[in-house]
This record gives structure tokens, sequence and C-alpha cells, in this order.
């Protein structure tokens, strides 16, 4: 099958010289192949698959697939040349997807709540739910969307956009929860996930993390059997994601779930199912695979039973410590204090050495971002004198907010001082996926492009200490595996140093050759420890945060242990809550 799929962002005919219809082959033969109006179409039935069109559109608008037959049929499109979807999940249980953005995650999720019908590749917005019922009539998929369509199966949405909620819905957050309340255990609910002190603020004063415990909030109290969660992770520290976790286990019956936090989705989910494809133009639903499995083959970067490789390179974990961490001290620092007035941060001496990527960990507003702006040279601390070396250190920072500027992109790399040891298409746009982003203006990119663009401009620079707060923030799981190998490589490739916050646990995991671990009161005080050897400091942050994790034996990615489970019993027994 071959689909022709025209991204009408970027397809401007006023701007370009229809180098799609001049240079068509088929068109030059006489065929009524490519009709050009406000946007290109292409009929996909002439085409012959040359590929000419797409290397000639000046905007890039264009891409002509071949797929294998075994990719089976089409379950939704939009529109006519517009993004494809094949296969379906198995509704069956606990679900869990994960794969790319841009390959039909939320489209998949907006099915399954029945907010979408799919139209099986037919030019109508939405399909027929007769046609759904016939198509699928016999199966698991056949009884999950009649007893849908026939109100039968109630479904709970938490959809992935949050910030949208204060638009939506005016009033306080207890207005809101009163609303959706169809269990009456609002009190209960907001008690467990940490938001009663909050239920009389208006939902236009909440921060990210605040929305996004109030959207959870509302999901769960609503009287249903399946509860549709589209990224839960986004906006939440670690400690809170594990504790949002816990919850949506306790009180939904079945879950749905996308989420980019590997450990997160591997505690939440019974079964995956993998997404792959290419962004904004197809994506293709694996079949169910057992938690475990799906997620080591996409570590892997290869699904078995689909025989397709979905990454280049694994990402394998490695046995801590990691014995490449060089001895020599690039930065050392005395212990301080910053004194913020209502917040106060102390941190003892410590120092970060030649080749190693030291990690922060900790829960929100304990200081971690006060402590590398201290490094970065941005905030003077209260007390403790840093000594000539350490302040004249060459510093590369990537914030935890990324301000766009309206320069493209390509002109922010010019700005900066390229390292002259980077080759900046090898090293950060081919693996950061930049290169289709460079004549883009900054200041209109998605969140995940803008991210990706901070975390280049960031590592290609010349610098003794490379500073990364939050790197993950927005990105997808291929993403964060590619930005992760990224910053290992560069840092051991150029015997430097890379300061890491970082909330997903299994990327900080995979990064960290040590690891400074904060504690403290959030929002009046904060204690920093030195940067520990990793299992060290994983065994002080998950006994805090009262979780074991286990490693599997296969990728030896680290897995949360069920509470009470044998595992969770044993490392507990030992005061061991971290297999290293
Ligand atoms: S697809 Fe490209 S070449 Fe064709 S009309 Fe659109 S912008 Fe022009
Ligand atoms: S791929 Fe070739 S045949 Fe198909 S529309 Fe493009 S130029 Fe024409």
């Amino acid at each position: 099958m071959r689909i022709v799929v025209i991204d009408k962002s970027k397809c401007v005919p006023k701007k370009c010289a229809s180098e799609c219809l001049k240079f068509c082959p088929v068109a030059r033969g006489g065929q009524t192949i490519i009709t050009i109006g406000e946007k290109a179409s292409i009929q996909e039935d002439l085409c012959i698959g040359c590929g000419i069109c797409v290397h000639k559109c000046p905007f890039g608008a264009i891409s002509v697939v071949n797929l294998p037959e075994e990719t089976g049929a089409m379950t939704h499109r939009y529109g006519h040349n517009g993004f494809s979807l094949f296969g379906l999940p198995s509704p069956s249980g606990s679900v869990g997807l994960l794969g790319p953005n841009g390959t039909g995650k939320s489209t998949l999720a907006r099915i399954f709540a029945g907010q979408l019908v799919p139209n099986f590749g037919a030019d109508t917005p939405e399909g027929a739910r007769k046609k759904v019922l016939e198509v699928y009539a016999g199966t698991e998929l056949g009884t999950h969307f009649k007893d849908l369509y026939d109100g039968k199966l109630r479904v709970a949405f938490k959809p992935q956009e949050v910030t949208v909620i204060p638009k939506l819905f005016t009033g306080t957050v207890r207005d809101m929860l009163a609303k959706v309340d169809e269990r009456g255990k609002a009190d209960e609910v907001a008690h467990d996930l940490g938001i009663s002190h909050i239920l009389s603020r208006s939902l236009k004063d909440l921060s990210g993390g605040e929305l996004q415990k109030v959207a959870i909030a509302a999901a769960l109290l609503r009287k249903a059997d399946l509860v549709i969660i589209d990224e839960p992770g986004s906006f939440l520290d670690v400690y809170e994601r594990i504790r949002v976790a816990d919850i949506i286990h306790k009180y939904a019956p079945r879950v749905f779930v996308i989420e980019h936090d590997l450990i997160m989705l591997d505690y939440l989910a019974e079964t995956v199912n993998v997404l792959y494809g290419r962004p904004g133009v197809f994506g293709v639903v694996s079949l169910r695979k057992n938690t475990r499995v799906g997620i080591n083959e996409f570590l892997d970067g290869f699904l078995k039973a689909e025989n397709m490789r979905v990454r280049d390179s694994p990402l394998k974990f490695l046995s801590k410590p990691s014995s490449e961490t060089g001895s020599r001290s690039i930065v050392s620092f005395p212990d301080f204090t910053v004194d913020l007035g209502d917040f106060v941060l102390h941190s003892p001496a410590g120092d970060l050495k030649q080749s190693e990527v030291v990690g922060i960990l900790g829960r929100n507003a304990l200081g971690k971002t006060t402590l590398v702006k201290v490094l970065a040279g941005q905030l003077k601390p209260t007390t403790g004198q840093f000594d000539g070396a350490t302040a004249n250190l060459k510093v590369s920072y990537k914030p935890q907010y990324v301000e766009p500027s309206g320069a493209p992109v390509a002109v922010l790399f010019k700005s900066i001082p390229v390292d002259p040891a980077i080759n900046l298409n090898r090293d950060i746009y081919t693996p950061l996926s930049l290169s289709h982003l460079l004549t883009r203006s900054a200041s209109a990119l998605s969140g995940g492009e803008l991210q990706r663009v901070a975390i280049g401009l960031c590592l290609a620079q010349e610098a003794d200490l490379y500073l990364l707060d939050e790197p993950s923030a927005y990105l997808d799981s291929e993403q964060r595996v590619n930005t992760a190998k990224l910053i290992r490589r560069l840092t051991q490739a150029r015997e430097k140093v890379a300061l890491v916050v970082e909330h997903d646990l299994m990327l900080m995991d995979y990064l960290s050759d040590r690891i400074m671990v904060f504690t403290g009161q959030p929002g009046k005080e904060g204690h920093a420890s030195s940067p520990l050897p990793s299992s060290k400091a994983m065994n002080l942050f998950l006994k805090e945060v009262d979780i074991t994790l286990r490693r599997d034996p296969e990728s030896r990615r680290p897995r949360i242990n069920k509470q009470d489970s044998n595992k969770d019993k044993e490392l507990r027994a030992k005061n061991q809550f971290y297999e290293a």
C-alpha cells in the first residue's frame, strides 16, 4: 500500500512554483494526479511512488510512503492526503501506549473514548458507528465499541493538555470537582492527591502540576468502567508521579494510559502496544505485548513479533558505577547556603569529575534549580566561598523553562560559540531531529521541539560544565531515549561533566554516574546531598518516597515493585530500596 501525505501547514502554493506538479512524471504524461488550489492534492491511486515531488517541494510538505502488506488496513485518516493510522490496541485489561509523538496515540485515546469514530480511510472526518461494529464484530474490539456506543461502557477521560482547563471552566477547584463527582468521593480523592489545600483556589491561579492533579481527580471521580489517561506525568515531580500512579491504581477499575515516563507506564499498564511510523505522516499500532516485554522491545529498538526495527540502536542500562568515569575533578564547590527570604538551600561541599554525568533528584521546590543557578553563576550564594577556578569555569546552561526567541533555529545555532570538537549535523541536529526545524522560527515551535533546540544549543557549546534542568520535559519516550544517549556520549567523548535535573527515574538511572539527592520541606528549605554513588543515592531517595525498585533481568532497566509483593518485601527486609 502506498500513502501520500501532505502537511497542510507547510504547503503554501502562493510561495512556491508548483514544483510538485511541474516535475511529477505522471502529471507530465498528461494525467490529472496533482491539483493545486489552496493546498496541493495528490491522487494516491495514480502515484507511482517515484518520490520526485518529495524532493522538489521547497517546503518539504510531501511524504510518500510504501507500506508493507502486513501493516494491515487503515483505521482512521485525517482527510485526503492526511495522517493515517493503522491498527487498534486490544481493549481488555489496563492498556498502555508508548511511542513517538505524532504517531496517533491521542487519536487512539479519542477513538476508545467514543469521541472520534474511525473512518477506515474514507474522506469523511468521522466514520459511521454501524461500520465500526461490522468491522470488529465478534472481537474484543467489537464488544468494546458496542458497549461504548450503547452507553453500557462508561468512560472517563483525562486529556493530555491540562493548561487549557482554566479556559474551559471558571470557578474554583471545588466547583469543578463537584460537577463531576459521580462517586461522592471528591474530598477523599483530593486528599489522596494532595490537593485539599487548593480546593478553594480559582482554576486560573493553578500551576501546571496542580492542574494535572485536578484533571486526574476529575477523571477518577466519574463512575467509569474505563479511565483514559493521556500523559498523567507531565508537570509532576518524580515523587508525585509515583503517588499519582498509586492513586490511579486505587480508584480506576481499568485504564488506557499514554505516558512517556516508562517507569510510570510500566507501573500502570498490564499490556502495552508500541506505536511506530513517521510522526505526522502515519502510525502503526503493534500487537499487544506484555508490559515488560513491550517496554524492553521498545528500548531495544526492535519489535520481535512484527520483525520491525523502530530505532537504529538500543538503550542499554549499565552496571553502576560506570567504570568510564574519570577521577580528575573538574568542578569543586564549598559548603554553601542560598537564602531567598522564604526559602533556604543548604548544600554540602562536593566535586564533579571528568566524564561523569551527575543527576539531581528530588521533589519540586527543594532548591534543585537554585543549586544549578549557583553553579551556572546566575545566583550568588549567601554563604560559601567559591574558589577562582570554579568561578571561572565555562558553563553551558539549559534552564528549566525555555523562552522562545523569534529567530530561526539555524540563526540561534550561528549565534553560539560551537565547540570545535562538535559536528553540528552529526552530533546535534541528527540525534535530536533538528534538521527540519532549522528554517523555522523558534517562537513557532511546539514544546517538545523547543526543548530539543534548547538541549542542542546547550550541548553544542564549548564548556567545562553542562547544566541541563529537566531535559525530558515535553519530550516523548523516543526523544528521551535519544537525548539521554546523547548527553552520556558527548560528556564522555569530551571528558567534561554534565549535571542533570530530572524527574524521569529511568532516565536518571541510565544517565547518572553519581546523584545528588534533595530532601527538606518544599517551598521552605532544601538540603542537597553531596554527589553520591548512584546506587546509594537512589536508595536514599526511594526510602524517602517509600517504594522499591528491582532490575529487569533482561534489559536491566529499573521497575517499581508493587507494594507488598514478594520482591518488595525481600528488598525492604534488607533495607535495600534499589537493586543496583
Ligand atoms: S506541495 Fe510543495 S510544491 Fe506542491 S504546491 Fe504545496 S508547497 Fe508547492
Ligand atoms: S511520488 Fe512521483 S508519481 Fe507520486 S505524486 Fe510524487 S512525483 Fe508524482
